[in-house]
């Protein structure tokens, strides 16, 4: 029987990439969905052959914990709900995964990751990147070093949007800012780049629409130091277009460009190579390799602690972008 999964929340990410990505699967299937929106529940059954009693609202999904077609709890809600979320989810008793960023408060992870334990239910955080191949390459190299020790990091991801309409993206109480949004990928990929937990950070944001960003980041650049002395250079707006992850050796340089699309993550290195393989969808990848992590009995790929490692950086980095100080990590 393959995975049932339950969506949380049935905003843009849910309708329009992982209920579609859940169609590619092998070994999950899309069973039940949570809303707050009735409007949406028949276009979602109607479209998905969800059954009556597999729809629940934010109240009532508690009784998901009797419910035998559901085996995985999805929570693809805004950030400062993923908490109290992924908590009722594993009261469930049912496996949980919760998009990134983990949440907006390393006590909030903490919550989190205890509620799962408690539960004996496993955690997975939605980091597709670490399910798609040519970064897989990437992480590897951090470890073996086929091109010398690791100098420099950069890591930049951006979008030059124009049209904000009114969001929780704007919104801090919600999670809401760019460098939790899209810097995480930033952050999380210097962690992976160089296999290392930064040592110190320092940080600074600016806006070019402070009428528009009067709680949050628009744009928000990092500077981490690694125990080895690799150093890494983070970059994240909505202001701008950037999307390269570029890791300089001793004695070469590779880079992915782009980094961290949904589709045509390519990238190639000082002498020549190519890192261009190719996976249909990295979503569908992603709850595969997460479903078959539960068929096995396996650790998730991504686990808790590991968002929680990216929250952490994250406080700092808003923390040090205040004072212009630079943040001890250790
Ligand atoms: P969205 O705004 O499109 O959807 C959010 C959903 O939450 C909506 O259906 C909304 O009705 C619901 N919601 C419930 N309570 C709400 C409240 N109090 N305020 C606002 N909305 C409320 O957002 P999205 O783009 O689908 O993002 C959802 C989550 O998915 C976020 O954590 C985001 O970081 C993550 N995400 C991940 C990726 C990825 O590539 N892994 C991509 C996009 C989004």
């Amino acid at each position: 029987k393959p995975i049932g999964v339950c969506l949380v929340g049935l905003g843009n990410y849910s309708a329009t990439v992982l209920a579609p990505a859940l169609q590619l699967t092998k070994y999950c299937k899309l069973m039940g969905i949570v809303t707050g929106t009735p409007s949406k529940i028949a276009v979602w059954q109607k479209k998905y052959g969800i059954e009556d009693k597999n729809v629940y609202n934010y109240d009532n999904m508690n009784q998901i914990a009797n419910n035998p077609d559901i085996d995985v709890i999805y929570i693809v809600l805004p950030t400062g709900l993923h908490a109290k979320y992924a908590i009722k989810a594993a009261n469930t008793g049912k496996h949980v995964w919760c998009e990134k960023p983990m949440a907006k408060t390393v006590a909030e992870c903490q919550s989190i990751i205890a509620a799962c334990q408690k539960n004996k239910v496993k955690l997975a955080i939605g980091y597709r990147m670490h399910h798609e191949p040519n970064t897989q390459q990437v992480m590897q190299w951090a470890n073996t070093k086929p091109y010398g020790k690791i100098k420099e990091v950069q890591a930049e991801i951006g979008y030059d949007v124009t049209n904000l309409e009114k969001s929780w993206r704007l919104d801090s109480k919600l999670g809401g800012g760019t460098m939790y949004d899209l810097g995480v990928y930033a952050l999380n990929a210097s962690r992976y780049a160089t296999g290392e937990e930064p040592i110190s950070v320092v940080a600074k944001q600016k806006t070019t629409r402070p009428d528009i960003f009067t709680e949050t980041d628009e744009t928000t650049h990092f500077t981490l130091e690694f125990p080895s002395g690799a150093i890494a250079h983070g970059k994240t707006s909505v202001g701008k277009d950037m999307h390269l992850l570029h890791v300089d050796c001793e004695k070469g340089w590779y880079q992915l460009a782009p980094f961290s699309m949904y589709n045509g993550v390519k990238g190639n290195t000082s002498d020549g190579q190519l890192l261009n393989q190719y996976i249909e969808n990295q979503q569908a990848k992603q709850m595969d390799d997460d479903a078959l992590a539960i068929i096995n009995n396996k650790p998730f790929i991504v686990p808790g602690e590991e968002g929680l490692k990216d929250i952490r950086i994250i406080e700092a980095i808003y923390k040090s972008s205040k004072t212009g100080v630079k943040i001890n990590l250790i």
